[in-house]
């Protein structure tokens, strides 16, 4: 069956490997279908990801079909299309114990700490394959990545008459815009980008999209009526656009960092007591985010989130343009359906 392989910073390799061997009891073999391109795949390729080994198979955004089920697993069937929850847990630490299976300490994610899932065969534990009934192998492989923003937005908890400000409209800022709407609030969202501005607007995610413009403590401000808001959820993983938006939220308000930067951040603590603000991490989600996520891919236009597509031989070619912001990528999405056919 294919493989394709990061061998080494920007050399993408095709094989031909074995199939994996029958599914262990609790786990399933399925046939991976689609895969969602993330920017630490992006960034993997270019040699820009800390602490990522080679070689490596890449794809944590995945929609497969159950190919083989092991002994034991109930509520799936041969055939059924399915997204992928790709944070291999422990499920023994304390924070696993306590629910927290997305912040595990021993963590593997799929794709990043080991081989993932571009290749056409792949064993995964069925406690990790999360059906959407009616939704497109498209629409599957985008659960991962907006599972993020229902995550962080689910840390938050805001309350139904909050200001929501989310800063950075890149695939994880919109799915946080996703879920704030989802949970019927109004979102101000900031980014310098015109095109992710009128993407967000067009697809109704926020009520309204600004440009920080040279002092985006004011921007805000007058965006808010005057006031700062109540929730600022950070998805640039810039470290001056996130030390900027210690100063965003008003008096008694939160602060979510839902990007992250390798390296220190600094804020001025008198101004984060003097507001009492709270501060909140959010990394990957939990089978809760999934499942949210799912119950509102009904209401999202796929088609447009989609704005790239490509296929095992041209993968190599296509992801140093991916990476130019010029090339307006949403999402851009391996198909392996014609996996047989790709030159091995
Ligand atoms: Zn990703
Ligand atoms: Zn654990």
């Amino acid at each position: 069956m294919l493989q394709i392989t990061l061998h080494e910073v920007a050399d993408i390799r095709l094989s031909d490997v074995p199939m994996p061997d029958a599914p262990q009891p609790g786990w399933v073999q399925v046939r991976v279908r689609r895969v969602g391109i993330c920017g630490t795949d992006l960034h993997a390729f270019a040699g820009k990801q800390p602490f990522f080994s080679y070689p490596r198979v890449l794809g944590h955004e995945l929609a497969v079909t159950v190919h083989q089920l092991g002994a034991g697993v109930s509520g799936l069937a041969e055939g059924d299309d399915v997204a992928v929850r790709p944070y291999l847990e422990c499920g023994v630490c304390r924070a696993c114990r306590r629910g927290r299976t997305n912040c595990c300490s021993d963590l593997k994610v799929l794709g990043v700490h080991m081989d993932g899932g571009m290749r056409m065969y792949i064993n995964l534990p069925a406690s990790h394959l999360h059906h959407a009934h009616g939704v497109s192998l498209e629409g599957l492989a985008l659960v991962e990545m907006l599972s993020i923003g229902f995550h962080a937005v689910r840390r938050a908890n805001p309350q139904p008459d909050d200001q929501i400000v989310v800063v950075g409209l890149g695939p994880i800022g919109l799915g946080v815009c996703l879920a704030a709407r989802a949970r019927g609030l109004s979102v101000i969202a900031v980014d310098p980008s015109v095109n992710r501005r009128t993407f967000a607007s067009m697809q109704r995610l926020v009520a309204q999209a600004i440009d920080p413009g040279t002092d985006v403590v004011s921007s805000v401000r007058s965006a808010c009526g005057g006031t700062l808001p109540d929730v600022v959820f950070d998805a640039t993983g810039h470290p001056a656009a996130m030390e900027a938006s210690f100063s965003l939220p008003g008096n008694g308000g939160s602060l979510v960092l839902v990007g992250l930067v390798q390296g220190e951040l600094r804020f001025v603590d008198p101004e984060f007591h003097r507001r009492e603000l709270t501060l909140l991490a959010s990394r990957n989600a939990t089978a809760i985010d999934f499942d949210a996520v799912i119950a509102a891919l009904p209401s999202i236009d796929i088609a447009a989130w989609v704005t790239h597509r490509t296929r095992p031989n041209e993968l190599a070619s296509v992801l140093p343009l991916w990476r130019d912001p010029q090339h307006g990528v949403i999402k851009g999405m391996l198909d392996l359906d014609d996996a047989q056919s790709a030159a091995c």
